[in-house]
């Protein structure tokens, strides 16, 4: 044990934090840091972030990874956790990017294996409505500080039998979902219903959301904002390598968009 390193809290019973969080905190160029922390009993829990600078980033584009909102949904975090580990050893992938990626946004669901934190609390529903549950009110800053071009949320659905994902925020964000999810459909079948998740879907993506979901505050240039979903019944693997090529695609066509728009 390293003990100049924050140290993430120890096993609870349920489902270890710093198994995910340990092996990541000694990668290469990584960065990581607790961005707040709340009581929960007579235990301290804290958000994770961790930073990747990738080359070629003098002024860099800000991408936000959000992950593990809904505790019971582990896919996202563990390929929140791969994909940062890809990044730092191969840090061409976040060429002109700073991404800042927050794999466990709500540790005690994720400690219990439950949807809500242990409050109660769905916090994908309790953004921008001052709420004073301590993951929003951290998460919330965060959001509003980091002024992020871009981000993703990476969750997995029980009742779905495919991928799919939702678009919000700029204009061009379902060019980065459509090859996102012709990627990830080599790894895991596409939902193609008309109908998903109670809204109405086009060929995997859905252009409405959820009241309160985690989403950039108004800003005048607003960000991409894509929320991914795995088939949560599909193999732990399959989805984590599904999330993960996601992932790589929106970041890829982003940086091709980009640099595309600014040779015009
Ligand atoms: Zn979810």
């Amino acid at each position: 044990m390293n003990d100049s390193k924050p140290q993430p809290e120890a096993e609870h019973g349920g489902r270890s934090l710093q198994r995910l969080i340990g092996p990541l905190t000694g990668l290469p160029g990584v960065h990581f840091e607790s961005i707040g922390s709340f009581p929960s009993g007579s235990r301290q829990y804290s958000l994770p972030r961790f930073t990747f600078r990738g080359p070629n980033s003098g002024d860099p584009i800000r991408i936000g990874i959000f992950a593990a909102i809904h505790g019971d949904e582990p896919a996202g975090a563990l390929a929140a956790a791969k994909f940062l580990a890809q990044a730092a050893h191969e840090p061409g992938v976040a060429e002109n990017f700073l991404l800042q990626i927050y794999p466990l946004c709500n540790p005690t669901g994720f400690e219990d294996n439950t949807r809500h934190s242990r409050r109660g609390k769905d916090l994908n529903r309790e953004f921008w409505k001052a709420s004073a549950e301590p993951e929003i009110e951290i998460l919330e800053r965060e959001l509003r500080t980091q002024r992020f071009s871009g981000i993703i949320q990476l969750h997995a659905d029980d009742t779905s039998d495919g991928i799919y994902g939702f678009v919000r925020g700029h204009t061009l964000t379902e060019n980065l979902l459509r090859p996102a999810l012709l990627e990830a459909g080599k790894i895991l079948p596409r939902n193609a219903n008309a109908t998903i998740d109670g809204f109405a879907a086009r060929d995997g993506i859905i252009y409405q959301s959820y009241e309160g979901i985690l989403a950039a505050p108004m800003q005048s240039e607003p960000p991409f904002e894509i929320i991914f979903e795995t088939p949560h019944h599909a193999p732990m693997e399959l989805q984590v390598e599904a999330l993960v090529a996601a992932v790589r695609t929106i970041l890829a066509e982003y940086r091709r968009l980009i640099s595309f728009a600014a040779n015009l």
